[in-house]
């Protein structure tokens, strides 16, 4: 997963930075530099042929000094430790941005589920669980669905850490099935997450979102409903991207006069692809990939891959671009950041901007361990003034002391952390 860049040391370099230019004692910066806990495991498995294949498979407790240590389980061919310590890093500072009393943490299995049966995946769920029972639980670590991992995985594993433990926990993980302890939201929640804060930065910026216009990256989970929700306050969709896994390449659907958003997602695939027959019957201009960052929009939306705003995709950003919300995980590269300083657009970093997601995981948790579940509106209320109270304390840092979104959501993330390790004495 590391594509050719080193993901843990990136998170350290930018934990580092903020460190120096928050004065953090070194014996606070030697402890958040690195996981509390790495387990690397291996786990056996009984394949339909009768053979056993052996995989190889992580869990990262980043920090849990704000609570219980959060993060999804990803199951992928080229899976590795240093990615999954930085993820798990990384969680710690979402959580902590977002002000939910939650850590960080993060599992991996090297495999390709793909080509794996079902029994054989469920085998591999629950080997899992009992090479990590001991150090999860709704009280100490949380996982939930990543890449590659879905519903029916979490339930298998909730299973398995119930029949060991012998009572019921559905506190234990999660991104469930709704009815099997998963929470209404959940599906949307990422999407409208990024929405709710676009319209607050929106908003101090004296900007009328039923005038702009956006560009998206990717037609996945997250910029799905970050388009439906962005649709219904009044913004118009120009223009979605997304991959094509026939042609092995992406395109750029394009309506100038704005994207009926819920026609466009009648012909997407479950994996986030158009479908490009039916989307030029449709009336969509089909255009290059690359496209989605050349339209004179007000917004751009990178919701798809990591460093897809590089210092050479930036020259194709138009001067109309007034603001960049990252919903997907990492889009900028540290070179393009400066460039978008330069051009005085307006930055909601990752980490703030898709935190929608464990949000909504953490009211997961809450639910479950209550055992009593909310509407579906009370579930997206919360999520609102969640996210909207984040956006808040972070713009007001990033005005009061003149700083880039990033850094002050990451200097808010820090200390808050901080001041958990160094209230419970442990620095
Ligand atoms: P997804 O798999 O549902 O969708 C991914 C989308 O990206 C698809 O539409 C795909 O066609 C598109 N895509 C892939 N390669 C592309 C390319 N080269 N050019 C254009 N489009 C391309 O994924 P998702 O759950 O929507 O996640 C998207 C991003 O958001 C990831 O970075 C993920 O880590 C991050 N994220 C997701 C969640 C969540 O709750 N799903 C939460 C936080 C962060």
């Amino acid at each position: 997963m590391s594509q050719g860049y080193n993901p843990f040391q990136i998170a350290q370099q930018q934990f580092n930075s903020v460190a120096e230019k928050i004065g953090l004692e070194s014996g606070v910066r030697d402890l958040l530099r690195q996981p509390s806990r790495i387990l690397e495991f291996t786990i056996p498995v009984r394949m339909d042929d009768g053979s056993t294949k052996v995989f190889t498979a992580f869990r990262v407790q980043h920090n849990d000094a704000r609570g219980p240590a959060k993060g999804g389980i990803r199951f992928h061919p080229h899976e590795t430790l240093d990615t999954v310590k930085a993820l798990a890093m990384w969680m710690t500072w979402k959580t902590a941005v977002v002000d939910i009393p939650l850590g960080g943490g993060k599992g991996g299995v090297i495999c390709d589920p793909q080509g794996m049966s079902l029994g054989e995946q469920e085998r591999l769920c629950r080997g899992y669980i009992r090479q990590v029972y001991k150090i999860i639980g709704p009280l100490n670590d949380v996982p939930a669905p990543d890449i590659m991992t879905n519903a029916q995985h979490m339930l298998w594993m909730m299973d398995e850490y119930e029949a060991i433990t012998g009572a019921r926990y559905p506190g234990v993980i999660t991104g469930k099935p709704v009815g099997m302890g998963g929470s209404l939201g959940r599906t949307e929640a990422t999407g409208f997450g990024v929405v709710f804060t676009l319209r607050e930065a929106l908003r101090n910026l004296g900007i009328d979102i039923k005038k702009t216009t956006a560009s998206i990256q990717g037609f996945g989970n997250v910029a799905e409903y970050a388009a439906r929700k962005y649709s219904e306050l009044g913004g118009a969709v120009i223009a979605v991207s997304c991959w094509c896994r026939e042609d092995n390449c992406s395109y750029t659907f394009r309506e100038k006069d704005g994207i009926d958003v819920a026609k466009l997602a009648s012909i997407k695939n479950s994996f986030g692809s158009i479908d490009k027959d039916k989307a030029r019957e449709m009336g969509f201009e089909i255009l290059p990939g690359q496209e989605w960052l050349a339209q004179e929009v007000d917004i751009l939306m990178p919701c798809a891959l990591e460093n897809q705003l590089t210092s050479e995709t930036f020259k194709k950003v138009g001067p109309s671009v007034k603001v960049i919300c990252e919903g997907a995980n990492g889009p900028t590269t540290p070179d393009c950041d400066e460039l978008i300083k330069q051009r005085g657009i307006f930055l909601i970093p990752d980490f703030l901007c898709n935190a929608g997601g464990v949000t909504c995981s953490y009211f997961e948790h809450i639910q479950c361990n209550m055992n009593y579940f909310w509407s579906k509106e009370e579930v997206f209320e919360k999520l609102d003034f969640k996210m909207t109270s984040a956006f808040k304390a972070v713009y007001e840092l990033a005005k009061e002391k003149n700083l880039y979104m990033r850094d002050a959501a990451y200097c808010i993330a820090i200390d808050r952390v901080a001041k958990a390790v160094k209230l419970r004495g442990w620095i």
